[in-house]
């Protein structure tokens, strides 16, 4: 029965994407700083700093054309070019954003793809893309039918997605009562941790080895103090500053801003319904799942979620074919 429920619940939200579009997740009026390719890496930090944003569109004013998205991705790219290249430091001050795509190919890193989705298209669509290229935002690119040009309307995050899901379809997330354990969402071994003494740079490398956007921070018996984030990278370089790099995590995160929403945990017998109740409530970016003494279990990721949301029962057919 309650394995019914679940897919009763699940089928629930997956109809809702399936009617609703990307374009209903945005808010009544939402601003979106676009940024010109030609800009400097350095003035670029600056400027989403200022903004209180972590990303932004790129755009291309020579072809009038969108040129990706600019996120914390590309700013540990060009401090793993500066420690391959530590000599090229002046140069390095001197990129600017259309450089990003070079820089991508002398670290021998795969560029990332530049997905977009058209804003009237439904929203499962934009997360079956999302999911498949591992993105965590994307563009809406439209077309402006008097100029020809293209267009970005605003950028979408799995977050946002969530939220929406979360906060539209209660009665469909309260029928997910199965807990974290019996559906095995998130990871549980070989994961990636640091302690408050380890530097920067160390966490950066591991971000890019296991590929993950966040290293929880553990003391001597595991216990979780904090959580290091990709862009928590940004503030460690405004300015250019890459010698600031070798300062420890701990250092790093008192450099946070005073917004900061915190970070948030669960234990693997909480239920998913508890999980978008958290969703729905605060600014999660991920969850860490703890045991009764606060020591680290595991993680849960957003993108583990929503393929979760997405894909669980699915036939596999289903899957490959779209
Ligand atoms: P997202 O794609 O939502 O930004 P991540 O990049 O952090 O999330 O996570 C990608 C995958 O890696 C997820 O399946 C997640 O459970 C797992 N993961 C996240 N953080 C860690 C970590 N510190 N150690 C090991 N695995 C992790």
């Amino acid at each position: 029965a309650l394995d019914k429920e679940q897919m009763q619940g699940l089928r629930g939200i997956r109809e809702f994407l399936k009617v609703r579009t990307s374009y209903d997740v945005l808010p009544l009026s939402f601003r979106l700083v676009v940024l010109d390719n030609n800009l400097l890496i350095k003035k670029s930090l600056n400027i989403l700093i200022q903004n209180g944003i972590v990303s932004a569109p790129l755009w291309d004013s020579r072809r009038a054309t969108f040129a990706g998205l600019l996120t914390s991705t590309d700013y540990i790219n060009v401090i793993q070019y500066y420690c391959q290249f530590p000599d090229e430091i002046d140069q390095v001050d001197q990129f600017r954003l259309s450089s990003l795509r070079d820089i991508e190919r002398a670290i021998g890193v795969l560029p990332l793809e530049t997905v977009s989705v058209h804003p009237t298209r439904p929203l499962y669509e934009a997360c079956r893309r999302m999911l498949k290229t591992r993105a965590r935002r994307i563009p809406l690119v439209d077309y402006d039918n008097e100029t020809g040009h293209e267009m970005v309307v605003s950028v979408i995050t799995q977050y946002r997605i969530l939220k929406f899901i979360a906060v539209n379809n209660e009665k469909y997330t309260i029928l997910l009562k199965k807990s974290v354990r019996e559906i095995g969402l998130g990871t549980y071994s070989n994961l990636a941790t640091s302690s408050m003494n380890n530097s920067v740079l160390d966490v950066i490398h591991l971000m890019v080895k296991y590929n993950i956007s966040a290293v929880p921070v553990v003391d001597r018996d595991n216990k979780v103090l904090n959580v290091f984030e990709a862009v928590d990278v940004i503030p460690c370089i405004k300015g250019g500053a890459y010698d600031e790099l070798s300062s420890t995590v701990g250092e790093a995160l008192s450099r946070r801003a005073d917004d900061f929403p915190g970070i948030y945990t669960c234990s693997e017998d909480d239920r998913l319904d508890a999980v978008f109740e958290t969703i729905r409530k605060s600014r999660v970016h991920r969850l860490i799942v703890v045991d009764d003494e606060s020591r680290l279990k595991g993680i849960i990721s957003l993108s583990d979620i929503l393929k979760y949301v997405l894909l669980y029962g699915e036939e596999e057919d289903d899957i490959r074919g779209s």
